[in-house]
């Protein structure tokens, strides 16, 4: 079956009253040919649409349809992108997909650096697989904002970080880009000793230097993994680097507020959490652009807590039963504070919250969404863990109730004999999953993809 054939039709939607039927090949819209999703989203978007239908058996026809400005089709097609996703051509000497132990499930090895999902589902890119072709369709199509992998400007040092030849020429590309007005946000994984330091400098003035076209940028710590045999030699950052990083990154931002209005460089949440610092309050993230790479993603949190807790009821404080967090090292003291907080206000509230030393993938890493099912048994067996267990629902794969290892949440339960409750992130939720107020299905599907894992595949 055709890559672009039409899985189903949705019953309330323009397509259906037009009559599009599930198993027909969407070819063309008015006349232009559709190859991937884009394509699709692109040229659905007129209120006019003639629509070019090939069924199974190889007839050709053509459908009128009518709809509002930007209203969705409602075709829904047998892949996502109408097309296979697209893994990318290098070999970052950051990657943390080399970096994973064997045996785990295959979609979690793959590569993707697509320009259709960066779009689509925010997923980063570094533009060293794109054909001529594909980036002035991004300019025609004004696919835009694109999330850009950029690591650092110095075409030489991209191509040796990317281990591809070719890396240098992803900057050119940025530089077409912004020469047409197509928004940029950016990441920069920041490794010791070799893109920070006078390297990030040269970086953020290059990309100050298409502002506003670069719309922010964020700088995350590279996460590094106990497999890395053969592989190229990464440090850590420790609390001095981390701090000496932190100190350089807000204070080119506070130049570029002071003449442009905005920091447009932010270090994310982790950068501070490992050089002990206080995190920045609210108003420093300006519009939490870079939220999904782990930036003001605390700070927002701890706003939510203080807000939801300002707001409790007084009979919400009554009957609570003791429970227990569990999270990642980075994260613990930040959390062990806000129960604190509560406690404060809410002298029943007992909570215990316990680091998750990261086994699984080696102590290095100390983000919440990589803890393991495996690593929550062996570590709690045993703890005051209340009636209760809460964990980041980061861990657990988007929807699922399963860790990275194939853990599930069942397993945990039945090993450690308390109720697991995934808790979104969301500073209302967390007070409420301390309370015991139950989440419904709706705040449950929130939960957030598995952030920090898709940060280090950029
Ligand atoms: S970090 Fe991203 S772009 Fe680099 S090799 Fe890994 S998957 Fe590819």
């Amino acid at each position: 079956m055709s890559m672009t054939a039409v899985k189903s039709v949705d019953p309330r939607s323009p397509a259906s009253r037009a009559g599009v039927l599930p198993g027909e090949t969407l070819t063309h819209i008015n006349g232009h040919p559709i190859v991937d999703v884009l394509d699709y989203k692109f040229y659905s978007y007129d209120p006019r649409l003639e629509l070019t239908l090939k069924a199974p058996d190889g007839t050709v026809r053509s459908l009128r349809v009518r709809k509002g400005e930007g209203e969705d089709l409602g075709l829904e097609f047998e892949t996502y992108l109408m097309d296979r996703a697209r893994s990318c051509a290098n070999r970052c000497i950051f990657c943390f997909v080399d970096q994973m132990p064997p045996g785990m499930r295959p979609s979690l090895y793959f590569k993707d650096d697509d320009a259709r999902l960066s779009f689509l589902l925010g997923n980063y890119l570094t533009l060293t697989n794109l054909s001529p072709r594909e980036v002035q369709r991004i300019i025609d199509l004004r696919i835009s904002p694109i999330n850009i992998s950029v690591h650092t400007t110095d075409r030489a040092l991209r191509a040796e970080m990317l281990k591809n030849p070719r890396a240098g020429e992803g900057i050119d590309i940025m530089e077409r880009f912004a020469a047409h007005s197509i928004t940029m946000n950016c990441q920069i994984v920041s490794c010791p000793g070799v893109n920070d330091g006078p390297a990030l400098d040269s970086t953020l003035k290059d990309l100050a230097a298409m502002f506003p076209a670069v719309n922010s940028v964020s700088v995350v710590p590279v996460g590094v993994t106990k497999y890395r045999e053969g592989l190229y030699p990464l440090q850590t950052y420790t609390r001095d680097t981390a701090s000496a990083l932190i100190g350089q990154v807000e204070a080119f931002a506070a130049r570029h507020l002071a003449e442009h209005g905005t920091r447009l460089v932010w270090c994310s949440d982790e950068f501070y959490l490992l050089a002990g610092r206080e995190l920045p309050p609210e108003d420093y993230f300006e519009d939490f652009t870079q939220l999904d790479n782990g930036v003001g993603m605390l700070t927002l949190l701890s706003r939510e807590f203080s807000r939801a807790l300002e707001l409790m009821e007084p009979q919400e404080m009554e009957g609570t039963v003791p429970f227990s967090i569990a999270t990642g090292v980075s994260a613990a003291p930040f959390l062990a504070k806000l129960v604190g907080q509560a406690r404060e206000k809410c002298g029943t509230i007992e909570g215990q919250v316990y680091p998750i030393v990261n086994r699984f993938f080696g102590e290095t890493i100390t983000v919440a969404g990589l803890v393991t099912g495996g690593d929550l048994i062996q570590q709690l067996q045993g703890k005051n863990l209340g009636q209760r267990l809460l964990i980041p629902a980061s861990m657990l794969r988007a929807g699922e109730n399963v860790f990275l290892d194939d853990v599930t949440t069942d397993d945990v339960e039945r090993e450690l004999g308390v109720p697991v409750t995934a808790v979104p992130q969301d500073g209302y939720e967390l007070l409420d999953a301390m309370l015991g107020i139950r989440l419904t299905p709706e705040t449950q599907h929130l939960a957030w993809e598995n952030e920090e894992f898709y940060r280090y595949n950029p």
